[in-house]
């Protein structure tokens, strides 16, 4: 098969033609469909992730259709379309038991712990416990850019922030995450504050679901949250991952208020300061979101077949896989507005 791979961290990424996968046990084999270009791919080229062993096919928003079962798959069948969490759980461990796949003990995350969706198939290991049928109704590319991106939002805004409607929320960084955030809170009944230091950012924020929007490059974030909040918000969350964002994302929540961390920490920000003095007198509760369960998708499922969600509205270029292979080492370069999504291979 046709596939996007590097040999070496930070090296080139080249279009190769290396051995199809097989299925492995409780496995299946997707032709992809599509597959989302993503930031958390950069940094796995850079060497950021210790689960890589090289050479290495990145890609982890992925759908596609079911062209060959492992021994012991009788859940789906040949030709079914279906996604899968970019975290995929075992199945078996104390996590998965309790219904938290997103935070399996043995994850399987193609492209990251395995080769991954930049090309043609794709081998997916735990298939019973962690695909999701397609409806018919959602298409491969929508289906790709609920990625990471889309569903950490939604578990994020959806289940550990549980928001509901008449909530105040501040989503922090109007890339893909935060985009996402606000799409979903707005879809929930929120009252929606996007803060980002690009203006061109915040107006897309205000066609997709942003009530105001704060320029943190000209105002005092929190001051400005806490004005149009009328005392800070319900639920923040910190959708770009820096020192900054994380102490913002918590010191804007009025009390009793929820902060999700969904941006990774990575390199100079990886220890971020936290007002802790505010979290224990207005009983603030810090949480992460990763991933989301298969099992839990069928109600975001719902809400984009009824439009309620439409997460296409994110797709900023569909591009075949040449392309991806060019452009993911500049993926630090470039912060336009839109998801980069391959569906050419
Ligand atoms: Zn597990
Ligand atoms: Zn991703």
């Amino acid at each position: 098969m046709k596939a996007a791979l590097y040999t070496k961290f930070q090296g080139p990424i080249t279009i190769e033609t290396v051995t199809d996968p097989k299925p492995v046990t409780g496995g299946v084999v997707l032709k992809v469909g599509a597959t989302g270009l993503c930031r958390s791919d950069w940094h796995g080229w850079v060497g950021h992730d210790i689960d890589i062993e090289l050479p290495h096919v990145p890609g982890h928003e992925l759908a596609g259709t079911i062209v060959e079962l492992g021994a012991g798959m009788n859940k789906f069948k040949i030709g079914d379309r279906v996604t899968v969490p970019f975290v995929s759980g075992c199945g078996s461990c104390e996590q998965c038991n309790s219904g938290n796949q997103q935070v399996c003990d043995h994850q399987f995350q193609p492209g990251f712990t395995h080769w991954g969706s930049f090309a043609e198939y794709v081998g997916i290991h735990y298939a019973g416990t962690n695909l999701v049928h397609l409806p018919d109704e959602i298409s491969f590319e929508t289906a790709a850019s609920l990625g990471c991106r889309f569903i950490t939002s939604f578990r994020a805004v959806a289940h550990q922030a549980k928001t509901t409607g008449g909530n105040w929320v501040a989503v922090h960084g109007c890339g893909g995450v935060g985009l996402s955030a606000i799409m979903i809170a707005e879809a929930l009944g929120a009252q929606v504050i996007a803060i980002d230091i690009d203006d061109s950012k915040l107006a897309f924020s205000k066609t997709i679901g942003a009530h105001y929007t704060v320029n943190g490059a000209k105002e005092n974030v929190i001051d400005a949250v806490r004005e149009i909040s009328k005392g800070g918000v319900h639920v923040s969350v910190d959708a770009l991952g820096s020192k900054t964002t994380c102490f913002n994302s918590i010191a804007n929540l009025r009390k009793r208020g929820k902060h999700i961390q969904v941006g990774l920490m990575a390199g100079n920000d990886y220890l971020p300061e936290i007002p802790m003095h505010l979290v224990v007198a207005n009983e603030l509760e810090v949480m992460g979101s990763h991933g989301m369960q298969a099992h839990a998708y069928p109600e975001m499922m719902e809400m984009i077949k009824s439009g309620k969600l439409q997460p296409e509205k994110l797709i900023g270029e569909l591009i075949p896989l040449e392309e991806a292979a060019n452009l993911l080492p500049k993926m630090n370069e470039f912060q336009g507005v839109g998801v980069k999504v391959i569906n050419r291979f």
